[in-house]
């Protein structure tokens, strides 16, 4: 179909010259040699992947520490305009991005169109804070006069996941530049494609040479060492909460700064009062939407016994039509999982639910053996001790479990070694406001999704993270604030 036709031509060059590190507005290749982007569509090879190490975690951190004065003293409103130039690239080039990043990472075209444009709205919104990103406070004292003032910590590390890595990455980047940091990004190996596509469309924009920078390679060698280099002052991480660990401990020496966006098990609760044609469809989309392979999905249902059985069988009916299919088909709602190494995790999870006990009511099964494809997956007769109920699938894969009082749907829900995000449906009020005060999670929503509005917090307690973005909070971790008092 068209898609594939206009994707064949945005591969071309991919195929041609592979993907180089990009330091100070160079290409350059890396240090150990490549190694090859595959795509789960097909698993077929996209390209060649310049494999960057140590040394070129170094040279890209020489560059972030030398661009550092140039970009930190460039007038805030310069600054803004290239940041705006870069969201207007991206949208010039969204088409591109978002059949690229369906290409390398299995996602389908529904979501993947409109997450391209969400990187561009990333750079709209902290373009518009650049020129006060730096404002501080006066706080007069009997004696003294007392100044607060915010200034960029300096040359920072992003390292990102696979699932959704443009969108991601711009969440990242964007308040970074915004907050005059240069950067040294480390793309997930899986997915390099859209994180090149980003470093050209800033240096188009105008972003001077090597204030972006970009090495791709693995975790345990390009990532270990920009968590590791002095030059480097603070860590922004999107991944799992088991490396959100080791990279804690591995940029103890240098006493990094870190911000930490991990994994979840999110709970959606839903109790008998609740508009349940709008629970239904939200359950839906936060766990089948984007392949399950999202941070904030919520793979644990709790719904409580009264409507339960109603409930569960409209979930099957709704879950056995969704459509798996090639991600570049616009009708498409669920493509391959990642890659072979994510495949054989989901899948495993078919057998350890039957094996605890639960039943497979919905999916459960793979699908061809051309790509990476699963059928959306439902598991009832679950207890939240279950492994299904307590692991992070990552994956189009839902576990249902019943309650019965507010009380125990509570502890249900805290039950969990992690907390990102909770959704709870219900008409009453009072329950909302009781139920979400002791919710342990950063991010509730009250009969909705997960709807982002940019200017707040962003983040997870427990073992789903360490500090926040979105609005002011990103600036507080991308910047250092300084104190003056002046006697008076
Ligand atoms: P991952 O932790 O395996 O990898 C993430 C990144 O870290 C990759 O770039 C990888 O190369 C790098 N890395 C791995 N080991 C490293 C090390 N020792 N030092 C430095 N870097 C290292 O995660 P993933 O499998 O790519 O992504 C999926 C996970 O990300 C899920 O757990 C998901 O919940 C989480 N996630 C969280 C959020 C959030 O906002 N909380 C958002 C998206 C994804």
């Amino acid at each position: 179909n068209d898609n594939i036709a206009k994707l064949s031509g945005f591969l071309a060059r991919f195929q041609d010259t592979g993907i180089q590190n990009r330091i100070a507005g160079v290409d350059r290749p890396g240090s150990a040699g490549t190694f090859q982007s595959i795509s789960p569509v097909d698993k077929s090879v996209i390209c060649e992947v310049a494999h960057g190490t140590d040394v070129d975690i170094d040279a890209a951190a020489e560059t972030a520490k030398a661009a550092f004065p140039t970009w930190r003293d460039m007038p805030a409103v310069e600054r803004k305009k290239i940041l705006i130039r870069i969201a207007e690239g991206i949208e010039a080039r969204a088409e591109e991005i978002a059949l690229c990043e369906c290409w390398d990472t299995g996602q389908t075209l529904k979501f993947m169109s409109k997450a391209a444009l969400r990187g561009a709205e990333n750079f709209r919104y902290f373009a518009d804070q650049v020129v006060q990103a730096r404002d501080g406070q006066h706080l007069q004292s009997p004696t003294l006069m007392n100044i607060t003032t915010r200034k960029p910590i300096g040359p920072v590390g992003v390292i990102t996941p696979w699932n959704t890595p443009f969108m991601l990455s711009t969440w990242k980047i964007a308040p970074a530049l915004a907050a005059g940091c240069t950067v040294v990004h480390k793309p997930a190996e899986d997915s390099p494609l859209t994180a090149r596509l980003l470093v050209e469309i800033a240096e188009e924009a105008g972003l001077p040479p090597g204030v972006l920078n970009t090495v791709n390679g693995y975790g345990h060698d390009a990532g270990k060492r920009l968590t590791e280099h002095p030059a480097i002052k603070a860590i922004a991480f999107v991944g799992e909460s088991r490396t959100g660990s080791i990279i804690t401990k591995q940029g103890a020496d240098t006493l990094k700064r870190m911000h930490l966006e991990l994994g979840g098990k999110n709970p959606v609760i839903v109790f008998d009062d609740a508009d349940l044609d709008r629970a239904l469809d939200a359950v839906i989309f936060m766990i089948y939407s984007i392949n399950g392979e999202r941070c904030t999905s919520s793979s644990r249902l709790l719904v409580q016994e009264t409507i339960r059985e109603e409930f569960e069988a409209r979930l099957v009916d709704r879950v056995n039509k969704i459509k798996v299919g090639h991600p570049l088909d616009p009708s498409s709602e669920i493509g391959p999982l990642i890659s072979q190494e994510h495949y054989d995790k989901v899948t495993s999870y078919f057998d350890i639910a039957q094996e605890d006990g639960a039943t497979v009511a919905a999916g459960g099964t793979t699908l061809g053996d051309e790509g990476y494809f699963v059928r959306p997956t439902l598991f009832t007769e679950a207890n939240n001790k279950m492994r299904i109920a307590q692991e992070e699938i990552f994956g189009p894969v839902l576990t249902s479990i019943p309650f019965s009082t507010e009380e125990e749907a509570l502890e249900l829900a805290n039950d969990t070694q992690y907390g990102l995000t909770g959704y709870l449906w219900t008409s009453d009020l009072t329950r909302a406001l009781r139920f979400t005060d002791q919710l342990e999670a950063g991010m509730i929503w009250v009969n909705s999704e997960n709807v982002r509005h940019l200017p707040t917090p962003f983040g997870g307690v427990k073992a789903s993270g360490i500090g926040r973005d979105g609005g002011d909070w990103s600036f507080d971790f991308y910047m250092e604030q300084k104190h003056i008092g002046f006697a008076t």
